[in-house]
């Protein structure tokens, strides 16, 4: 048992609905209880979709469990296939029927009908969304991709042909990633054989093998798939996730390279407004900026390096909850001289971010509440999300085009640097004071009150040093302050006043000390400035 307010990822049924959903002629038959049939709002009202999701639910209720619930799975399947006519189907379990074991592969396949029925192992109980996507769309392209052999080859002046492979419904701007993949394929002088899941139907999955190599957009997603196509048809896949402007370059170098193309006219072209964004004067502010990161390991390694090294932030946290890409995320965290932060209790996220004291945190729907609460400005990199990040507007992550989209992002929710500026002088200001926010954002109480607010008496997550530990924290009394010393604190500029206080008492618990003073703020200064 594990207590859970808030998850980060679905049971792995959902990501198995978003692979059926994203695509065409393939009908899911889900064994699930009356009341599972909640997903379907995360597909018409989060994403907006207009149409129903593909699925069929049994919703057994309490009383059929007497009676014969694998009758009630046959009939479902039937009825679903007489009904919508799919070329393909899939059939499995949620958490609940697992546990009544009725076998939906084996179910289905004594109704024999005359059309591919692929069925889902998914253990809801040891793996989560993700998995869940990423193993039915694996099944699928193993079901439905043709005998393994050689590839056709590439016929004399053909342009190479690549499939894009990933972008699901209910992704994180999955929708405007691919029209910025495409375009850039498209200006490299390489086509588009299909694209998956994401509006492909099973006879397409039956054409993947034509292609002469594999765009992997969402590792989460896709790369047991391309594994697959790799071991079976000899495609060579992406492993460069083009997000920023470095990983897009290096992107189109390494399309470039399995296409034999050039790719300077690319590299040499307009790009991205980002680079100069981030050189321009009015940018300086932004250097040294403490950034925490947390999401999924395709976002959260994306963004670190955007931050670090498009952005000259320095990142003082880096996690994901993406267990299966833990070994990718530890390892982008080391050339950080960061400890990976891998789980999916945001508890333990919360408490590293209090721990680091960052200026911005970037990071999911669940970071957005943590930083509200801190008083931290946030912006969301990664699923989940909510409604406001399934966007009217273009909004792509990916591509040239997506960084100038982080560059805005990342920029927006931070102080500008005037009004920082004007903080720090006119700290009795009735405008300009540490109690306002941005005033760009509404001017809602920010930044330092509230971690910093708390009553000194009050327990405190342990404080790390950088690089941070991010185990779980104890919980251990902090000296109260003295007066003078919270007054001295206060002429601290906000953005670094949070850092300044958790080192002073960190300091002080070292140390022992009844009381903060003003000398022991003095001297924590001094032996962290050394
Ligand atoms: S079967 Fe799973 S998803 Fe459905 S209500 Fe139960 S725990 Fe939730």
């Amino acid at each position: 048992m594990q207590l859970t307010l808030w998850t980060y990822e679905g049971p792995p049924h959902i990501g198995a609905m978003r692979i059926a959903t994203a695509m065409t002629g393939l009908h899911y038959v889900l064994h699930a209880p009356q009341g599972d049939t909640y997903a379907d709002l995360l597909f018409t009202m989060i994403e907006r979709r207009d149409a129903r999701p593909p699925v069929t639910y049994t919703t057994f209720r309490a009383q059929d469990l007497g009676r014969d619930t694998a009758e009630l799975f046959k009939t479902s399947v039937s009825a679903a296939y007489a009904r919508f006519q799919p070329q393909a189907m899939i059939v499995g379990a949620s958490c609940t029927a697992e546990l009544i074991q009725d076998d939906p592969g084996g179910l289905a396949k004594a109704l024999n009908l005359p059309i591919p029925v692929i069925p889902l192992e998914l253990p809801a109980y040891q793996k989560k969304e993700n998995w869940g996507a990423s193993e039915t769309f694996y099944r699928l392209v193993r079901a439905l991709a043709g005998a393994p052999g050689a590839g056709a080859g590439r016929e004399p002046g053909r342009r190479p042909l690549c499939n894009i492979l990933g972008p699901t419904a209910l992704g994180f701007r999955h929708r405007d990633d691919l029209i910025e993949i495409r375009r850039l394929l498209d200006s490299l002088g390489i086509d588009v054989n299909v694209v998956a899941p994401l509006g492909a139907s099973p006879a397409d999955l039956g054409r993947l093998k034509d292609a002469d190599f594999n765009v992997v957009l969402y590792p989460e997603t896709a790369r047991s798939a391309a594994e697959y196509l790799k071991k079976s048809f000899g495609q060579p896949f992406t492993h460069v996730v083009p997000i920023g402007v470095g990983g897009t370059r290096r992107f189109v170098e390494e399309v470039a390279g399995l296409a034999g193309l050039d790719p300077a006219p690319v590299l040499d072209g307009p790009g991205s407004r980002l680079p100069w964004y981030s050189r321009s004067v009015d940018s300086t502010y932004l250097t040294g900026k403490r950034v925490f990161v947390f999401g999924d390991a395709t976002h959260a390694i994306g963004l670190a390096r955007i931050a670090a090294r498009e952005l000259g932030f320095q990142v003082v946290g880096l996690g994901t909850y993406s267990r299966e890409f833990a070994r990718e995320v530890r390892a982008e965290a080391a050339e950080l001289g960061l400890e990976a932060l891998i789980t999916d209790d945001y508890l333990d996220v919360e408490a590293a971010i209090r721990a680091a004291a960052p200026e911005l945190v970037l990071g999911t729907q669940m970071e957005r509440h943590v930083a509200k609460r801190l008083g931290i400005p946030c912006a969301v990199i990664s699923a989940p999300i909510h409604v406001q990040d399934f966007p009217a507007r273009y909004a792509p992550q990916m591509g040239f085009e997506g960084a100038n989209v982080l560059f805005d992002t990342l920029v927006h929710p931070l102080m500008m640097g005037l009004e920082e500026h004007l903080l720090g002088m006119f700290r009795e200001d009735p405008e300009f004071h540490d109690g306002v926010g941005p005033s760009h954002l509404g001017g809602t109480p920010v930044a330092a009150s509230a971690p910093q607010a708390a009553p000194a008496t009050a327990p405190a997550p342990e404080a790390a040093p950088a690089p941070i530990h991010l185990d779980h924290p104890v919980a251990v009394a902090v000296a109260p302050w003295a007066p003078e010393a919270e007054k001295e604190l206060k002429k601290i500029p906000f953005f670094v006043r949070g850092k300044a206080r958790t080192n002073t008492e960190r300091f002080a618990r070292e140390r022992q000390l009844p009381l903060i003073t003003l000398e022991t703020l003095y001297d924590a200064k001094a032996h962290y400035g050394r």
